[in-house]
């Protein structure tokens, strides 16, 4: 019980993050659990209302199960960004291991009430299930996007924070710190990377005492990642460079054989570039982790 609350509990303790990844079919769920097993981390994965809808709720819930007992692979499952009651409490009944609930479009007010409610229904289903909640603007959709937003985002502040978390009962907290949904083309091209706002991190987590996720980490400067984790950032999520890795690769798998038409001959290469970001981002996320582990002398 509550497997998950401890696992963040202990990668904290450990400076370390848990790497979420967004699954949208079994090319990504294969390259997640590969990479989870390859490493030897937690891993977390994710599924958006979208996602979901194209897998099947239960389906992606009853097939992770499946992965899980055929593997050494400790990975669990989350509902990420759900922007209803409905779609919440179906990801709960469908074992889902942690929610996100977004409301984080609608005032702060009616977002602390729609939130209270969604977290009060989960727990009613199953108590264990860690529930998030957003608020801030981290721009919407997992993709490439032309230009950066030009009206500056409304950033996280540590005194909403910790009235959000206060007045929800939230067990994790998504705030807007710099970090964006998707990549900008020169991101994608590697000429620029994100940059967070490493100090209002240190605040809000003071302020607010929960786990919290980074959302939109996709295309972040490493150093930053790292500082966010010692900073308190538990979950980080990584969804469009895996899109991107599976574009490119699909696309060079077709061109390289014209006329092969047999899906897992087009598709067993795709797998292994979705897998190889994930296992360079769970190397990050976790690096200090291993080090502490080679030297415990030097674990605080
Ligand atoms: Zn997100």
């Amino acid at each position: 019980m509550d497997a998950l609350r401890n696992v963040l509990t202990r990668l904290e303790k450990e400076g370390a993050a848990l790497g979420h990844f967004n699954v949208a079919d079994l090319v990504f769920l294969k390259a997640v659990f590969a990479a989870a097993v390859e490493i030897r981390v937690p891993v977390l994965v994710g599924a958006s209302e979208g996602e979901r809808d194209f897998f099947g709720t239960r389906q992606l819930a009853a097939v992770v199960n499946s992965l899980r007992e055929d593997s050494d692979a400790f990975v669990f499952l989350n509902a990420d960004h759900t922007h209803s009651l409905l779609k919440a409490v179906e990801a709960a009944k469908a074992g889902f291991d942690a929610i996100v609930v977004d409301f984080s479009g609608l005032p702060f007010e009616e977002n602390v009430s729609s939130t209270k409610e969604a977290v009060e229904a989960i727990k009613t289903i199953n108590a264990a299930i860690l529930v998030e909640g957003e608020i801030g603007d981290i721009g919407t959709g997992s993709q490439i996007h032309n230009s950066v937003q030009s009206e500056p985002r409304a950033l996280t502040t540590p005194e909403e924070a910790k009235q959000f978390v206060q007045s929800t009962g939230v067990d994790i907290l998504a705030p807007s710190v710099g970090n964006m949904h998707g990549m900008v083309r020169s991101m994608v091209q590697g000429k620029t990377r994100k940059r967070l706002d490493i100090g209002r991190i240190t605040r809000i987590k003071k302020a607010a005492q929960v786990f919290l996720t980074l959302h939109g980490g996709s295309g972040t400067n490493d150093e930053d990642f790292q500082k966010s984790i010692a900073a308190g950032i538990n979950i980080i999520h990584i969804n469009t460079e895996l899109r991107v890795a599976w574009r490119r690769s699909l696309e060079t798998s077709l061109d390289e054989e014209p006329n092969q038409v047999v899906p897992y001959k087009i598709l067993r290469p795709v797998v292994d570039s979705v897998e190889e970001v994930v296992r360079s981002r769970l190397k990050l996320f976790n690096a200090r982790r291993s080090i502490e582990a080679m030297f415990p002398s030097n674990a605080k």
